[in-house]
């Protein structure tokens, strides 16, 4: 289920079961739902698309940063080679190479492809002449939840601006 901040502004996704509480403590408010309905003991609640927090929540900026995947890396730079811009036989790689220092973080990891990842090997981007095409960053909540639910449900689409 996709969740958005009381702004309306994505910030996870959750499990239905998770959705609902939420919606039954009046925590949330139901914004999209699906065809088929959930029975929970002696009540029917319909199956929660997209809901909204009642309340403002604030959005610790740590818990994206964490979590740097070869996946989530790929969906920020929309699965697209930095340096050449191929779309096949990606990988990913350290702008400064580990062994000049640099570390596994948002800043220093890009998609690229193997070819361009060989090519470029241990030299630094003005050393190989190869520089990432956007200055790699922490990504935003979207990436995310692009990452957690590779489909993107329809009734999702309005409230996510990819
Ligand atoms: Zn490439």
């Amino acid at each position: 289920m996709l969740v958005l901040n009381a702004t309306f502004e994505p910030i996870n996704v959750c499990s239905v079961r998770r959705a609902v509480v939420l919606l039954l403590k009046a925590k949330a408010e139901m914004l999209e739902h699906g065809e088929y309905h959930l029975h929970s003991g002696s009540s029917t609640v319909p199956r929660p698309m997209v809901i909204r927090l009642v309340s403002y929540v604030r959005v610790p900026r740590d818990t994206h940063r964490r979590k740097i995947t070869r996946r989530a890396v790929f969906a920020r730079d929309d699965w697209t080679c930095q340096y050449c811009g191929s779309r096949g036989n990606l990988t990913v790689d350290h702008v400064i190479p580990r062994s000049k220092g640099g570390g596994s973080t948002w800043d220093n990891i890009v998609a690229s492809c193997a070819p361009c990842n060989r090519r470029k090997g241990d030299s630094l981007p003005n050393q190989a002449g190869m520089v990432p095409k956007s200055t790699p960053r922490t990504p935003g909540p979207n990436v995310f939840i692009q990452v957690a639910s590779p489909t993107i449900p329809r009734a999702w689409q309005q409230y996510l601006a990819f």
